[in-house]
């Protein structure tokens, strides 16, 4: 007998297509809702969408069928903003901030993110693939089906690159997807504190043209990798950020900003002037950058997990940004300082507390114009005829319980290129006081 080359999802109580492009200003949150929706697969990607059972059950006589059970069906979530790489950890760092200690004398004991570089700069690619693998599995849990994922706990040619290594080495144990980022510019390496143009010459001189040559050798079947620059007071000014992002872009990286999450430089104006995938963080951004970000196709994307993280009061300016007509996108910022979050429902239900988004906004803003801004939304985002099988199966009926419930993952099984994952134990029906001695 042939092999069933179809898959039929039905008993959907609600399919989320989020079907038609990223979503620009107000128009951000149309799901594309379908209810009693069908989705057919036929290998790793999307054959058909519909709602009429007859007609399928007609048009796919022999595909095998999944139950989602009066549940929630909605594309995986894309993550396009992690630091998912790095080696140890920084407990007692959040422990001393709780306790009153400044940034300066965390930084003296040892701490802040000089830290992270040290042990991940004494990692190996092992390591490094070791202590991610985790974080990667629970990120996928929660339903993430693709993460953008930053070097730049290294700060030299050599650590930067074996952060690469890891990151193109996880990729391919699968099913969790990894869109690399080179953050070469994420913080001034200890050896160059005191010249901060002479690290800045380094990366444009030495490492982006290294970098070419390096992905052309060991990742010849991908698209460069993303170039990201930390554009804030302390880390690169908006004359370093320009001319590391200019130099990138000559020799054909795509790019992505970090910018204005303590201070507004101007990075946002910078990133829609190059033509940036993204700009990233935009707490403190002025009017005017919002409107010049919402002029370009540049993807704003807020990070609402690093000022929760922080126990901070200010938030990414959403309700500006989509006034204004921008396009938002919503990500973890993962990372062992500030934000060590790998649930993005999480940051959902923040998003919706912390910057006013209803669920349907915050649901659009973490799948198709998250994919957005990482370049892959013709590819993954929504569930449409053609793109990857990227699919999340809730355990509710109800989208808008992602944002009203926070803390529990609300994903049961997760399908990823056509094949399907069960990430948890559905609730028992009677007593669950069992266990193992
Ligand atoms: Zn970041």
């Amino acid at each position: 007998m042939k092999p069933n080359k179809h898959l039929l999802i039905h008993n959907t109580s609600q399919l989320l297509t989020l079907s038609g492009g990223a979503q620009r200003g107000e128009g951000l949150g149309s799901l594309g809702l379908i209810e009693g929706g069908m989705v057919v697969i036929e290998g790793e990607r999307i054959l058909a969408v519909g709602s009429n059972e007859k007609s399928f059950a007609k048009q796919f006589p022999q595909a095998s069928t999944f139950d989602a059970q009066g549940h929630v069906v909605m594309p995986g979530f894309v993550d396009p903003h992690t630091h998912l790489v790095w080696a140890g950890d920084r407990a007692a760092e959040f422990e001393m901030r709780l306790q009153g200690k400044t940034y300066l004398e965390i930084l003296q004991s040892g701490g802040g993110i000089l830290s992270t570089v040290q042990a991940t700069r004494n990692a190996s690619v092992a390591d490094l693939v070791s202590q991610t693998r985790g974080r990667a599995w629970r990120a996928f849990c929660h339903g993430t089906t693709t993460a953008e994922v930053k070097t730049g706990y290294g700060l030299t040619l050599d650590s930067e690159i074996k952060q690469l290594q890891t990151i193109l080495s996880l990729g391919s144990e699968g099913p969790f997807e990894l869109v690399p980022t080179f953050l070469g510019a994420h913080a001034i390496p200890p050896e160059y504190q005191q010249n901060t143009n002479a690290y800045v010459d380094l990366i444009c001189s030495q490492m982006l043209p290294y970098l070419i040559n390096w992905w052309r050798e060991h990742a010849p079947d991908r698209p460069l990798p993303f170039v990201d620059v930390f554009c804030e007071r302390g880390a690169f000014d908006l004359a370093q950020s320009r001319k590391i992002l200019k130099k990138a872009k000559i020799l054909g990286f795509p790019l992505k900003i970090h910018a204005d999450e303590f201070d507004n430089l101007g990075g946002a104006a910078l990133a829609a002037e190059l033509g940036a995938a993204s700009a990233d963080h935009l707490v403190k951004t002025s009017i005017p950058d919002i409107k010049a970000l919402a002029k370009s196709n540049t993807v704003a994307v807020s990070l609402p997990g690093t000022p929760f993280g922080l126990g901070e009061e200010d938030y990414s300016p959403a309700k500006e940004i989509l006034k204004h007509n921008g396009l938002l996108a919503l990500a973890t910022d993962t990372n062992p300082g500030t934000s060590w979050c790998e649930s993005i429902q999480f940051i959902i239900a923040l998003a919706c507390r912390k910057m006013g988004l209803t669920p349907a906004q915050a649901i659009a803003a973490t799948t198709i114009n998250a994919a957005a801004a990482i370049q892959c939304d013709t590819q993954i985002g929504s569930i449409e005829p053609g793109k990857q099988a990227d699919l999340l199966i809730l355990e509710t009926a109800d989208y808008r319980h992602l944002g009203y419930r926070f803390g529990t993952n609300l994903v049961s099984y997760i399908i990823k290129q056509g094949r399907i994952y069960p990430v948890k134990q559905p609730a028992p029906e009677t007593s669950f006081m069992t266990g193992v001695s």
